[in-house]
């Protein structure tokens, strides 16, 4: 049940990310855009907990590589971008159970059904909650941050698991408040 939950889970988010990422690179508006992997220089005050959680993580996993995804996309307008298609076709839904429920449905839908019927509109508080990094700066959901392009040459040479866990490298999408 939790691997179930774990799954949806990952499934809202990688929406919202693919969201994000048409957003970054499917229109021509030009977007201060960057990536980094300096932890050490993350503005604390501009992006707060998230240094500190990747430092939490660097500690337990020395051999991961982070890369911060300076996305150039003021928090408030993605946030409004995906709370959208009330009554028609949202953009985000959750998978309504025991686990999703109240604060989680949207509240200008109610209990309208979408999709196969078990499905319900993402409230506000959830999409934020969804893609607010932190949210996933743990050991245990890190992984949606995974970057898929492994160099498949280098593990197929060294045919040791070890060295693919090793590779891991995970990009975190931060966003800008103002
Ligand atoms: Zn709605």
């Amino acid at each position: 049940m939790k691997n179930k939950l774990r799954f949806i889970s990952l499934i809202i988010v990688f929406v919202m990310l693919i969201n994000v990422l048409l957003i970054c690179f499917g229109q021509n508006k030009v977007h201060a855009q960057s990536i980094s992997t300096d932890i050490n220089s993350i503005d604390t005050s501009r992006y707060p907990g998230i240094q500190d959680r990747i430092y939490q993580l660097k500690a337990k996993y020395p051999n991961w590589n982070f890369k911060i995804l300076y996305t150039g996309l003021n928090w408030n307008d993605v946030i409004a971008n995906e709370y959208t298609g009330h009554g028609s076709s949202p953009k985000n839904l959750v998978q309504k159970s025991d686990n999703y429920q109240g604060e989680w449905i949207c509240p200008i839908c109610g209990d309208r059904h979408y999709d196969n019927g078990s499905w319900r509109c993402a409230s506000e508080s959830a999409i934020k909650y969804m893609m607010d990094s932190r949210t996933a700066l743990n050991v245990s959901d890190i992984f949606q941050f995974l970057e898929l392009s492994y160099d498949f040459s280098y593990i197929y040479f060294k045919r040791r698991l070890k060295f693919f866990i090793a590779k891991y490298n995970v990009i975190v999408p931060i966003f800008s408040s103002s």
